[in-house]
């Protein structure tokens, strides 16, 4: 009896925190299917991604950020995804003596109240490969940037993903050209997706993946039309087409 009500607890949370990361859709229809490998659907509590076995890494990764995922914690554990067949799995040491780090898309801070939620950040699915500049400069002056919005009364819901090809690690995992991140921002509420107008606050970037990337990350402003055409992924799909529509096309930050 009380393994039932823990397991439907557990469900229960588990099927909601993937429904609050998933409010503005799923940008390439990735399921759950073995037989789908380059457009895998991996959901876990902490954030959820497409994964795609041929670039060795995920098409796009979603969470939802609010003040209470921020605590102290972080442990490097990196590892292959659990979550994922065997054969798929890039290892810890699947970047290594390449020159690319380890790069975060959903970061680690975003999820750092408990070891156990933290370490979920860690999974290879996770990682891209960023040079240095562009990991430990560009993209994370981003993600300090989108924490600090948070702590001053917002909430966001977060895309990232990296595209194009400029090499291969060990014939496993595809270098990628350049990083997007679209970050809605709302300030902390209810009822989110009915909330979201033409005049929401967007960060919408694509940062080339160089060892000469602007540290300033608003040198580098997209527009989700753009990154739509780039990846042909839709995103903002569940949001009414009129508002979807003027929020795709806006530069964001405007240059
Ligand atoms: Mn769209």
């Amino acid at each position: 009896m009380r393994k039932i009500l823990l397991c439907s607890l557990y469900c229960l949370s588990l099927t909601i925190s993937a429904a609050a990361q998933l409010v503005l859709g799923n940008p390439s229809n990735a399921i759950k299917d073995v037989n789908n490998p380059d457009n895998f659907l991996v959901v876990r509590p902490e954030f959820i991604l497409s994964y795609n076995r041929s670039r060795g890494t995920a098409n796009w990764v979603a969470w939802h950020l609010t003040v209470s995922d921020i605590g102290p914690i972080r442990k490097d554990v990196f590892q292959g995804d659990p979550l994922l067949p065997k054969a798929w799995r890039i290892s810890s040491t699947g970047y290594k003596d390449s020159g690319y780090q380890r790069g975060h898309m959903c970061p680690s801070k975003d999820r750092s109240t408990t070891l156990a939620i933290n370490r979920e950040t860690f999974v290879m699915s996770n990682m891209q490969p960023q040079t240095k500049q562009h990991n430990e400069v560009a993209w994370g002056n981003l993600e300090d940037d989108t924490r600090a919005l948070v702590k001053q009364g917002n909430e966001a819901y977060i895309y990232a993903g990296c595209y194009g090809n400029k090499g291969r690690i060990k014939n496993k995992v595809t270098i990628p050209t350049f990083c997007y991140k679209i970050v809605i921002v709302l300030p902390e509420g209810n009822n989110d997706l009915e909330r979201i107008t033409e005049n929401t606050n967007i960060i919408v970037v694509s940062l080339p993946n160089t060892d000469t990337v602007q540290s300033d990350w608003r040198q580098n402003p997209a527009s989700i039309d753009e990154i739509e055409k780039a990846t042909g992924f839709d995103f903002l799909s569940t949001l009414p087409n009129a508002v979807e529509k003027a929020l795709e096309k806006r530069k964001a930050p405007k240059p």
